[in-house]
């Protein structure tokens, strides 16, 4: 092998290839003697068994049919032909004729026989061979009329000629034309058809001749005319499907073939992204990725690299087992990891994989999770990309876009996969700073309020209220909500205004965050004397919601409102929001929810006090968990304050038309059915009970609920002393709203 036959242009590439080399090591490891009558190493040729179950090929049903199939059963021309002909299967085999002569094979010999022998060259349109029509038909000319042939014959002492060699062209079955060419009828078309001039016997044709493929049947695949060292890599690859228990796929290596020659790849070590490309069927991608898999792992052997780099997983090399059975992976090829915007997660991610060796589909699940994070960590600024700057905000970044991620049809994914997505992400960042793998500080870790709730349904079951007098702290402090928060080009006094006021509708609307930054412009709607919140419910799919709002509610939005109308700086995408996105180019056109839990979280974690109501054993006031409040948690204060109102249960759910869930009695946070199972109203010995307030309020709730059994509340909880702004009697009969 000499440096001549590797392509002039690859000799010298970044990737430092020793290309030389690789092609000596692939033809050590070329086995020429595999799959004795299927493969032939000298002309490259793999001719697929039809009887093997190693082979991907069989032949039509219809016996005697020459079609060559990929799977059991009839070809499309018998299909069509039966279907036409009216007749059953087994009638239609019976008459079945099939065609005279696979199309480019020879035709029959040429007529002239003479003393028993006959002429051994190829008849060429009529019944005779080419030297002979020529000569006959001078002999017609001359005397004017058709000779018949046999006539002619013995007339004229015709010779017949010897029979020819066999065409020069590796495998091909033809014979030649005469004694003088080196080819037969077929490739003689091919060397016109290629747009060459003349047919002698040159040096050029014999070289053309050498490098090309006999007729192919269905069957048959040839590597023949690839450059080095592709067709080497081919050949190395397909042998190795043998130890990899994959059957040959003729099918599949044709298209492969074809299409490196389309694209002009000369190696999988290079080129097989364009070569996936032009790849159509399943079969075929599933070839190629194999293939491509097998190069790799064979220059990995010869030179101890990895081209794929350090962002490629290859969990076949790593020993993942695959989903079935048996454990044996069905699929082949690298991961590329750089979907993962954060390189020091890539790293993670894989030696996590390769130390615990995940299922295949486990393992995807975790990928997923990474990328999924990574995207939410890569909104913020800097991107998470230098992990020694982590942080609580990239923990909840990461957080928001799990919890919010949607499949492709932009539906939500179910509660349980995006709590899997999550624990992947977690376990991924512990394994992390366990094997000394990730340096983040410590502040970049999750928190027990990053949950996924179990049940969609059962959302507002989880998760605690703020607590009515922690409220009443926060809103004292609330002028610092958004201080020292960059905004795009917003004013920061402007980013404050717009913080704040989103904090008080998220407190006295209980909308989920979502609902509350995305909200419209014009979000509110008179009525007479009564003002309601225009609102989409994102989750549910139902738009224009209306809610009830107070005064004090409607006239912080107001004054936001006009403010909004004179900010130069939102971007034009922000036109119908009443909260404007940082850009035109972020990915939303609003206010983000995680821009918004970062913001409260800066605020709450900066906060001078923030105090339980209980105390210690000295007497000293307990400092109130400030990691309790996000903006979820609002929603579940909303909900407790009108439960202590006495809501009924039903005007406070938004209705559910026919899809009502099994958890329908616990739509109201706090309240589910199984701990009132008998409530307190009767004894065992029928004795009622004092009625006190809590009482009360369990008959009220029950019978909003048609006479269903309906917690009490926690103690804890009912005793914080209410709101006095809210809710309002005004709108109580009137709400029908959460939580939906
Ligand atoms: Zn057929
Ligand atoms: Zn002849
Ligand atoms: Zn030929």
């Amino acid at each position: 092998m000499t440096a001549a036959l590797v392509p002039a242009e690859r000799t010298v590439t970044p990737l430092g290839i020793d290309w030389v080399g690789w092609q000596n090591w692939l033809g050590e490891h070329i086995d020429p003697a595999w799959r004795p009558g299927e493969w032939n190493q000298d002309f490259w040729l793999f001719t697929g068994d039809l009887n093997s179950p190693r082979t991907t090929a069989v032949g039509c049903g219809t016996p005697h049919c020459r079609a060559i199939l990929s799977s059991r059963g009839r070809c499309h021309s018998c299909t069509r032909a039966q279907e036409k002909s009216g007749l059953t299967w087994e009638e239609f085999e019976a008459q079945f004729v099939p065609s005279a002569r696979p199309r480019g094979s020879d035709p029959a010999l040429c007529e002239v026989v003479r003393d028993s022998v006959r002429c051994g060259r190829v008849s060429v349109g009529v019944t005779l061979c080419k030297g002979h029509y020529n000569k006959w038909r001078r002999h017609c000319r001359e005397h004017g009329r058709r000779l018949p042939i046999a006539e002619w014959v013995d007339a004229f002492s015709i010779e017949p000629f010897p029979q020819p060699p066999e065409c020069s062209v590796g495998g091909c079955p033809n014979r030649r034309i005469s004694e003088k060419s080196p080819i037969c009828n077929y490739h003689q078309r091919r060397w016109l058809e290629a747009g060459h001039k003349g047919t002698a016997n040159t040096p050029q044709l014999r070289r053309w001749a050498a490098e090309q493929p006999p007729l192919l049947t269905a069957a048959q695949f040839s590597l023949v005319q690839l450059p080095s060292p592709l067709r080497q890599e081919l050949a190395h690859g397909i042998q190795q499907r043998d130890e990899l228990d994959s059957t040959m796929q003729p099918f599949a290596m044709r298209a492969i073939v074809s299409a490196a020659l389309t694209t002009a790849t000369t190696s999988l070590l290079l080129a097989a992204d364009t070569l996936k490309k032009s790849m159509r069927t399943t079969d075929e991608k599933s070839v190629l990725r194999q293939l491509t898999w097998s190069v790799h792992q064979g220059y990995i052997a010869f030179s101890g690299h990895d081209l794929r780099g350090e962002d490629h997983f290859d969990p076949r090399a790593a020993g993942l087992k695959g989903a079935t059975r048996s454990g044996r992976r069905k699929q082949f090829g690298s991961v590329d990891l750089t979907v993962i915007p954060q390189p020091w997660l890539r790293q993670v991610l894989k030696r996590r994989a390769e130390a615990e060796k995940p299922t295949g589909l486990a393992f995807r699940r975790w990928l997923r999770a990474c990328v999924i994070a990574g995207h939410g960590m890569n909104r913020l600024p800097g991107g998470g990309i230098d992990s020694t700057t982590l942080d609580f905000a990239h923990m909840q970044a990461a957080f928001d876009e799990i919890a919010a991620s949607v499949d492709k049809d932009g539906r939500l994914y179910g509660a349980g996969y995006r709590g899997d997505l999550w624990t992947a992400f977690c376990q991924t960042i512990d394994f992390g700073r366990l094997a000394d793998l990730l340096d983040a500080p410590g502040s970049f870790m999750r928190r027990p309020s990053q949950r996924i709730p179990d049940e969609d349904t059962n959302e507002d079951e989880l998760g605690k209220a703020v607590p009515e007098h922690v409220i009443r702290q926060l809103d004292v402090q609330l002028p610092s909500l958004g201080t020292g928060v960059t905004y795009g080009a917003m004013d920061p006094a402007h980013v404050r205004a717009m913080f704040q006021t989103a904090y008080v509708v998220l407190r006295d609307s209980g909308r989920r965050p979502l609902e509350v930054v995305s909200l419209p412009r014009n979000c509110l709607e008179r009525e007479r004397d009564e003002v309601s919140l225009i609102w989409n419910n994102h989750k549910r799919r139902r738009m224009r919601r209306r809610l009830p709002i107070t005064s004090s509610t409607v006239a912080a939005i107001e004054k936001w409102q006009a403010l909004r109308d004179s900010l130069p700086e939102a971007p034009s995408v922000s036109e119908p929001y009443l909260f404007p996105a940082i850009t035109s180019a972020g990915g939303s056109d609003h206010l983000m929810s995680n821009n918004f839990s970062v913001g409260m979280r800066t605020w709450v974690d900066n906060l001078e006090t923030l105090n339980s109501d209980a105390m210690d054993a000295e007497g000293n006031v307990i400092p109130f968990d400030r990691s309790l409040i996000y903006p979820y948690a609002f929603r579940h204060s909303f909900a407790q304050r009108h439960a202590d109102a006495g809501t009924p249960i039903d005007v406070l759910r938004e209705p559910h038309g026919p899809r009502r869930s099994k958890n329908d009695h616990g739509l109201l946070p706090g309240l589910t059915g199984t701990q009132a199972q008998g409530g307190q109203n009767t004894q065992p010995d029928g004795h009622r009970p004092a009625r006190n307030r809590d009482t009360l309020l369990v008959d009220r709730l029950r019978t909003a609920v048609g006479g269903r059994a309906v917690r009490r509340l926690h103690r804890t909880d009912q005793r914080q002393s209410r709101r006095t702004r809210m809710p309002d009697p005004l709108p109580v009969l009137r709400l029908r709203v959460l939580p939906s």
